[in-house]
């Protein structure tokens, strides 16, 4: 694991990269900002977690890391012990974690329920979604205190880095270590929309897998929203797709979610 830290002091915040070795994103986006080395008005931990993965290009090791919290410092996996050490890095401190995905190319959060803390910070970052994990956040970072989980976009590209850049930016606005540093952009956008997790959507063993709807957009009853071997699934009750693709997870397309309201309300 490697740590860095801009400014002097105990830090608060902190930006978390790589907790997946196969998401580049995040790593080059806190390599951007430790090069530009800018004057924060709080100090801010960078974190980059997986680094053995990285190094290999593979989502993990041993384990998924962001299974595998609060891990275990004696533990028999390298990622339980990272995720023990991770932890302890973040003690206390307000935390933005960066991801990306096969599934949406626009940058989008996770919390594991909007509360004060993270209501205020994704009101500040460069999305119109926010999603609600809730009963699937077990084992993952999101359940530590005041930590948000960005979806920064499609991984390995270009514009998913330059996405990973600008929620950091908006991270560091929102938390006051570098006040107004929010991209334009970031501000006077509509609505943030907030969704919660209902369920997986499984997938049976296959080779072949299509995902037909698009993310965030509504699925009707009766509506085909995926097929397996060219055999279409349809929609037994409306569900907003959530996380869905083709071969993003092994075992499952990703979630059904509902609509819950906009941030603010
Ligand atoms: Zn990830």
């Amino acid at each position: 694991m490697r740590v860095e830290q801009l400014g002097d002091g105990t830090a608060e915040i902190a930006v978390v990269a790589g907790i997946h070795g196969d998401e580049p994103c995040g790593p080059r986006a806190v390599d951007r900002l430790l090069d530009e080395e800018p004057a924060v008005e709080r100090p801010v931990k960078l974190v980059v977690a997986n680094e053995r993965a990285l190094e290999r290009g593979v989502r993990y090791v041993n384990e998924d890391l962001n299974r595998a919290f609060p891990g275990d410092p004696e533990g028999a996996t390298y990622e339980q012990r990272v995720a023990h050490e991770l932890l302890s890095e973040l003690r206390g401190c307000t935390t933005l974690s960066l991801h990306s995905t096969q599934s949406y190319a626009e940058p989008f959060a996770l919390v594991d329920r909007v509360d004060d803390a993270t209501r205020a910070v994704c009101s500040a970052l460069p999305v119109t979604e926010v999603v609600e994990t809730d009963q699937f956040a077990s084992g993952r970072l999101i359940t530590h205190p005041r930590t948000i989980e960005v979806e920064c976009g499609l991984q390995g590209t270009d514009r998913a880095a330059e996405n990973a850049y600008r929620l950091v930016r908006g991270f560091l606005d929102a938390t006051g270590a570098l006040p107004d540093a929010g991209l334009d952009e970031a501000t006077g956008r509509g609505d943030v929309t907030v969704y919660r997790m209902l369920q997986p959507v499984p997938k049976d063993e296959a080779t072949e897998y299509e995902v037909l709807v698009d993310n965030f957009e509504g699925v009707r009853a009766g509506e085909s929203f995926a097929a397996v071997e060219g055999e279409k699934l349809v929609a037994d009750e409306p569900f907003v797709p959530i996380l869905m693709s083709a071969y993003g997870y092994e075992d499952i397309f990703g979630y059904t979610g509902e609509r819950v309201g906009v941030l603010g309300d």
